[in-house]
């Protein structure tokens, strides 16, 4: 069966301004389509998930119960518009704290293809940091960089290290470029 991860901030909703954190309801606020792009998707077969750093909580910027009360309220509004997100996954942890989930490390892709029975080679991820790039690449998932939320930062990265020959541009290399999540449901759903 086909399999969407999706990161949440800058491709579900606007990353608030400043690098911030949504740390309550009232500060998120969904892209442009991206319900419209979770229903297409969901309507057209394919399972959808959402992998996401909460590292705010680790901040002790929000808690777990705001960020749960954030992500209820956001797969409400997804639902009524006739989207279905099957799973959600999130690390709460301090970037210092050297966890296994978070991002660019793939630990939440494999739990939720662990739980939930994802061929992972048959997915994609789509995701606008260069850490949901090298997540998707190091279990084998597609992947797709929109230009949404830091998606622009993201691909002047890819290209700097493209053109200096860094070490790691392999990893920083996005499979497809699409200006948002709704152009990339586009294109999946025309492939
Ligand atoms: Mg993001
Ligand atoms: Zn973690």
């Amino acid at each position: 069966m086909k399999t969407v991860f999706l990161d949440r901030d800058g491709v579900i909703n606007r990353n608030p301004p400043n690098m911030g954190y949504v740390r309550r309801w009232t500060e998120f606020s969904f892209i442009p389509n991206s319900r419209r792009a979770i229903r297409e998707l969901t309507q057209n077969g394919y399972r959808i998930f959402v992998i996401t750093n909460q590292a705010g909580i680790g901040r002790g910027l929000y808690s777990e119960e705001s960020l749960k009360d954030i992500h209820c309220r956001m797969v409400t509004e997804i639902t009524e518009a006739g989207g279905a997100i099957e799973a959600l996954y999130y690390c709460p942890h301090h970037p210092d704290a050297g966890c296994e989930c978070r991002k660019p490390k793939p630990g939440m892709l494999k739990r939720a293809a662990q739980e939930h029975n994802v061929n992972l080679s048959n997915a994609y991820f789509i995701g606008d940091t260069t850490t949901d790039i090298q997540a998707g690449k190091s279990t084998g998932t597609a992947t797709f960089l929109v230009l949404t939320g830091l998606g622009q930062g993201s691909y002047h990265e890819y290209i700097n290290a493209e053109f200096h020959q860094h070490a790691n541009r392999e990893l920083c290399r996005p499979d497809k470029i699409f200006t948002n999540l709704y152009a990339a449901t586009c294109w999946l759903l025309s492939a």
